[in-house]
């Protein structure tokens, strides 16, 4: 049978990438993509990150450029810029950042001097490597001081908190992570950097497309500034936005362009635009609470069939399971799934006695499902994998892992995802 291909320049261009791509589509429809910060994207996304625009460089910001022939990017960058601010309630919205990490470090240029202290959630308490961590240049070049949480509740502890900001004085503080199951308290934090007078930053990479849509409370106008990637929850292209008040303004446009970048990506930018655009709509708002009411079901499923949550379970799209009480460590559980095509990445939990790169969880989450269309009625069937999948782990069981995968595959046949050129 023959069939179209789906990008038929690059096929001929280029057989042996155009094959690992189309590899990569099927791997993309027939498995169970549990990564919490990956998704799938619109088709229209995908188009608009796919044009033309990218051919342009246009340092600078719409209007003041240092590039001519700006007509049209100019008019493109403005429209995302104005649907940020109306999509998130902010006053000043910066489009150009190229990813989470460079947006975050440029929130340490506008703010802060290298040797200076910032402060931010431990890497292994859930927090992102930016937010002052070792091995990171946001750890290297300052003085990161880093908050956790309660070893009885997993939840952050604001007494600890302020403790550590009245002592220690940052210039920033960050709040935000990447492993964090639970709202973040965006209005305790504001109490505490005003107190010390720090930048409050707060970093919702994972969570945008939730607080877009409604499903968990805004940073504004706790926050002086707001950072965020636009390829998590939100649904859009790989990218980053920085967000202010407009006091801030002036200060974070310098430090993206010329302190840290030079030409934005345009492409990219239109992609925001119109990821931002679809955020706006009403059916965005039902994507982000079933997100949410996604996950909860697959926690209380998982719950229910003995496995170990930290911090009990979730309010948003994540969900963080200790393994210890399975034995079988966090790597061998994620290596297995992967082999029954339930894709999650092995992640510490909070108090991990085991190591970094062989730590005692996994991580999951349920943005890329719910774009697919399920619904809370599957969750318990993906808690019996997951377990189904654990055990078979613990055990070598191969032949279950290979079952699995057919299982999996075939349920996903039923509910294709946005932006892939074949069915399921
Ligand atoms: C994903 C993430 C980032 C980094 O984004 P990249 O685009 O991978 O550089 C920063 N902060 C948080 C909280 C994140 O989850």
């Amino acid at each position: 049978m023959t069939q179209s291909l789906p990008h038929p320049a690059l096929a001929a261009a280029d057989p042996e990438l155009a094959a690992l791509v189309g590899a990569e589509e099927r791997l993309q429809a027939d498995t169970l993509r549990l990564i919490p910060s990956e998704n799938y994207v619109s088709t229209a996304v995908l188009e608009a990150t796919g044009t033309v625009l990218q051919n342009k460089y246009s340092e600078g910001y719409a209007g003041r450029r240092y590039y001519e022939g700006q007509q049209n990017i100019d008019l493109v960058e403005t429209l995302a810029v104005e649907r940020a601010k109306a999509v998130f309630g902010v006053e000043h919205a910066n489009v150009q950042p190229y990813s989470g990490s460079p947006a975050n470090l440029a929130a340490y240029l506008a703010f802060a001097r290298p040797g200076d202290t910032v402060m931010g959630m431990s890497l292994p308490m859930g927090g992102h490597l930016t937010h002052g961590w070792g091995v990171s240049a946001t750890g290297t070049w300052f003085n990161g001081v880093q908050y956790g949480v309660r070893h009885d509740t997993a939840r952050i502890d604001f007494d600890e908190v302020r403790d550590l900001a009245r002592k220690e004085r940052p210039k920033i503080i960050f709040c935000g992570g990447t492993a964090v199951p639970r709202t973040i308290d965006f209005a305790a934090f504001g109490e505490i950097a005003r107190e010390v007078d720090a930048v409050l930053v707060a970093d919702i990479a994972h969570i945008a497309g939730l607080v877009a849509g409604g499903a968990h409370p805004s940073p504004v106008p706790h926050a002086d500034v707001i950072s965020t990637t636009t390829h998590k929850t939100l649904r859009g292209p790989r990218g980053a936005m920085l967000m202010s008040r407009a006091t801030h303004a002036k200060a974070i446009d310098k430090a993206v362009f010329p302190g840290l970048q030079g030409g934005p990506h345009n492409h990219t930018t239109a992609a925001i635009a119109l990821a931002l655009h679809e955020a706006a709509a009403p059916s965005f708002r039902d994507y982000a609470h079933a997100v949410v009411a996604n996950a909860k079901a697959l926690a209380e499923a998982l719950l229910a069939r003995g496995f170990d949550l930290v911090s009990g379970g979730t309010d948003n799209h994540l969900v963080l399971i200790d393994l210890t009480n399975k034995d079988v460590p966090g790597k061998v559980a994620a290596k297995a799934l992967d082999r029954a095509g339930i894709v999650v990445n092995y992640n510490t939990v909070p108090f991990d006695p085991r190591k970094p790169f062989d730590p005692s969880g996994i991580r999951i989450g349920t943005p890329s499902l719910t774009s697919r269309g399920l619904g809370t009625d599957l969750m318990p069937q993906i808690a019996e994998w997951i377990d189904r999948g654990v055990t078979a782990a613990g055990k070598g069981d191969e032949e279950e892992l290979a079952a699995l995968r057919g299982e999996v595959a075939e349920l996903m046949a039923r509910y294709p995802a946005p932006g892939l050129p074949i069915a399921g």
